[in-house]
């Protein structure tokens, strides 16, 4: 974790610009906001010079210099993490975790058969988390070990000897279009009304490059299909039509294989839409809602209306399908406690299969960048008791949680959690997030990721006299290499230079 982030966790509604921005290979940073100047200048004997508010210390690094930068700071990290502590009173939920997969460890762990007990034991010393994350983690990484059994029977296709969800592939196809462009995306997602011929140039290049990218895995189907992104049902019925049928045609996708598509915001749904993706068997859709209060859905953007989202969701119901996601969001502008209560009620109502818990991402890169600029923190709540809420209104319903994961600048620290009934968790949410599989990715801004499970007996051995620590550190914990390549985020290069990002993928699965 760096300074910055450290300082922003704890004063999530302070607006903190850093003066001097931390770099690597320095830790100067200093930040300003009425009555809480702070900064941290490091000299060249290593003692680090910390002013916060009206007091300074001086930090003396016990085990570490700045020559080794990554122990270093995080020295310097505990240090001012303690600092922040006695000042607020309260702890970070995730301590000092700051990267997208905090169950990793504990993943790691139950996957290289390690207990409970020394997974705990890492989150608490290596990171500061709290019981509950170091819990739920452990309970989450058994979830997705579960879910991966599920590709047990599979031979493998890839590079490598191994069966199973290593020896397998999911594919992920990203439609970059939406209906309008919401306060808090950060995604790549431009309004389909800006493309005049409304997004057919886009598909009719999405499906070259599937066609193209056919021979990668030799002809065998995927585990998993995820349309996401943007929206895909921004697209008429006849475009997804068309791309559904090259993945059949392509990847040999069918009803037996798992296959989500985002129908995302009901401003996009319709009845044809949905009976295309009925008759291709698509086994997984979402209708997310965000939120069912009105008035925040006009703060941010999002045209659907609560009305329209509960249209669509019985739609979908009525024309059969038996695996629906929703997503919502916590900590959104204006919202509080009684307002969570009142989408968590819906969600009760409505009973999905799988519900998506996110904490809203503070990012200075979206719409709301600005909106922050202009009305500052104080309208974002997202507590523990709001968490709560939620974790309850999941489990009324039957759902549990199998997945999660952060993103930078989180509200109030906390995480995003996807909960479903027992049977009806997405097994590409799992790959995808513990990275333990390989993934194309096909149309603007999508990554594809070469996952190569090593078959190296000799680390075998040596990471069972490793602690967890050191099994972790050793970078070898998965036995696996993993290398991407990245389509362009912009439709119009992603259109021109695609031979180069077909051979870019060729390339990389070669
Ligand atoms: S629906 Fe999702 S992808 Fe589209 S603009 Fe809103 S947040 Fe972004």
């Amino acid at each position: 974790m760096d300074v910055l982030a450290l300082l922003r966790s704890f004063y999530a509604k302070l607006d903190i610009k850093p003066v001097v921005p931390e770099s690597r290979g320095d830790v100067k940073v200093e930040a300003e906001k009425a009555g809480y100047f702070f900064s941290v200048k490091v000299l060249d004997d290593g003692r680090a010079l910390v002013s916060f508010k009206e007091s300074s210390f001086e930090f003396v690094p016990v085990t570490s210099s700045p020559e080794d930068f990554t122990a270093y700071k995080k020295e310097l990290c505990r240090k001012l993490y303690s600092v922040f502590k006695d000042d607020t009173g309260h702890d970070l939920p995730w301590g000092m975790m700051n990267g997208v997969r905090p169950t990793k460890p504990a993943f790691i762990a139950a996957l290289a058969g390690r207990g409970k007990s020394e997974s705990d034991e890492y989150y608490r010393s290596e990171y500061l988390v709290t019981d509950e994350k170091a819990d739920m983690s452990w309970e989450i990484a058994r979830s997705e070990l579960n879910v991966l059994s599920g590709c047990e029977h599979r031979e493998s296709v890839c590079a490598g000897d191994r069966r199973g969800y290593a020896g397998g592939y999911s594919v992920y196809i990203g439609i970059p279009f939406c209906p309008s462009r919401c306060l808090y995306c950060s995604f790549t997602a431009y309004p389909l009304a800006a493309f005049k011929d409304g997004g057919d140039e886009y598909v009719k290049f999405l499906i070259e490059e599937m066609k193209a990218c056919s021979g990668i895995f030799h002809g065998n189907a995927p585990d998993s299909v995820y349309m996401g992104g943007g929206t895909p049902t921004a697209l008429n019925a006849s475009q997804l039509d068309r791309i559904i049928s090259t993945a059949e045609d392509v990847f040999f996708t069918g009803p037996s294989i798992e296959f989500t598509v985002e129908a995302g915001r009901a401003d996009s749904i319709t009845e044809d839409k949905l009976k295309v993706l009925k008759k291709h068997g698509i086994s997984r859709i979402s209708v997310n809602p965000q939120t069912f209060n009105q008035k925040t859905l006009d703060l941010i953007g999002r045209k659907a209306t609560a009305a329209e989202t509960i249209e669509s969701f019985k739609l979908a119901r009525e024309l059969g399908f038996d695996n629906i996601n929703m997503d919502i969001i916590l900590g959104l502008p204006g919202e509080g406690i009684d307002e969570v209560k009142h989408t968590c009620e819906m969600i009760e109502e409505l009973k999905p299969d799988s519900l998506t818990v996110h904490s809203l991402a503070l990012k200075r890169a979206s719409f709301l960048g600005e909106w922050i600029e202009k009305n500052g923190h104080s309208a974002f709540t997202n507590t523990d008791e709001i968490q709560a809420l939620a974790r309850k209104c999941a489990a009324s319903i039957g759902l549990e949680p199998y997945y999660l994961y952060r993103q930078k600048d989180m509200s109030g620290g906390f995480e995003n959690i996807g909960y479903a009934l027992p049977g009806k968790e997405c097994l590409y949410n799992v790959v995808m997030m513990e990275e333990v599989q390989s993934i194309l990715g096909f149309g603007a801004g999508t990554i594809s990721k070469k996952v190569v499970p090593a078959s190296d007996t000799d680390s075998d051995k040596a990471a069972g006299d490793m602690n967890l620590g050191e099994l972790i550190r050793s970078g070898d914990a998965l036995h696996m290499d993993i290398s991407r390549c990245e389509n362009f985020k912009e439709v119009g290069d992603y259109i021109n230079r695609l031979p180069e990002l077909i051979d870019r993928k060729n390339e990389l699965f070669k």
